[in-house]
């Protein structure tokens, strides 16, 4: 195995799929690490983060959803993805709901080739740069000390709530958010809020962004959600090619 080999931290309770998962990960290639309860999963993941978790739901001493939620709050671990594994469908759904910020969710049983996809799948997602409290991804560029964005090279204009939007968006790439937990993350409050309200600056930010020639950057998730899409075709608005 070389240095560079993604190692993926297991947090799970039971010793047969502990076995299942290290067996067949270490012969895809990845490092594993394993955790068999809650608190000690995350403690490891912080302490020296992982590329990626899996993340089973029901846990002792503290639950997955819980240990979810304490990593995307943790600097050092806010940018992992994170695989929650969960017993039933009904389970997944519920999880779902409660928008913990996780990358994707398994279904137990799952089929290992599923897994070992979704696994590269959650790898491959890319991160926008930040340098010098500048942000960049594709043709946009944000400038999060001086609040200004740039689209393909030209200022776009947003309001500081749209700004915070695109920011939260772009720092994490093709990942889904819901409305509710872009509510939460952008807005900071969670009562009295019709999602419908994202709805509406998602709907400004893409025009604005489209003006500067970036269009389709903001996914719709149908019926869930956003996510900032890694376009290559971004186009300066004053080229004439
Ligand atoms: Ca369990």
């Amino acid at each position: 195995m070389s240095l560079t080999d993604p190692t993926i931290l297991v947090i799970e309770d039971e010793p047969s799929q502990v076995e299942l998962l290290r067996y067949n990960l270490s012969r895809q290639g990845f490092g594993v690490r394993v955790a068999m309860d809650g608190e000690d999963g995350l403690q490891q993941a912080i302490e020296d983060p992982p590329d990626l978790i899996l993340l089973d739901w029901m846990l002792p001493t503290l639950s997955g959803i819980e240990i979810c939620r304490q990593l995307r709050r943790n600097k050092a671990t806010r940018e992992v993805p994170v695989i929650m594994l969960t017993a039933r469908s009904e389970e997944t759904d519920k999880v779902r709901g409660l928008d913990i910020g996780a990358d994707d969710y398994i279904t137990k049983p799952y089929s290992i080739k599923e897994l070992i996809a979704r696994v590269r799948a959650a790898l491959r997602r890319p991160a926008a740069s930040v340098t010098e409290n500048k942000l960049v991804l594709g043709a946009i560029e944000v400038d999060l000390q001086r609040h200004i964005v740039l689209c393909g090279g030209t200022s776009v204009d947003t309001s500081p709530t749209e700004f915070r939007l695109l920011v939260t968006l772009l720092q994490s790439p093709q990942r889904v958010f819901s409305r509710q937990q872009l509510l939460d993350m952008v807005w900071g409050i969670t009562a009295d809020l019709d999602t419908r309200t994202v709805d509406v600056h998602i709907g400004r930010l893409r025009r604005v962004l489209a003006c500067a020639g970036c269009q389709n950057q903001i996914r719709t998730i149908r019926g869930f959600g956003y996510a900032m899409e890694v376009s290559q075709q971004t186009r300066r608005p004053n080229s004439t090619s």
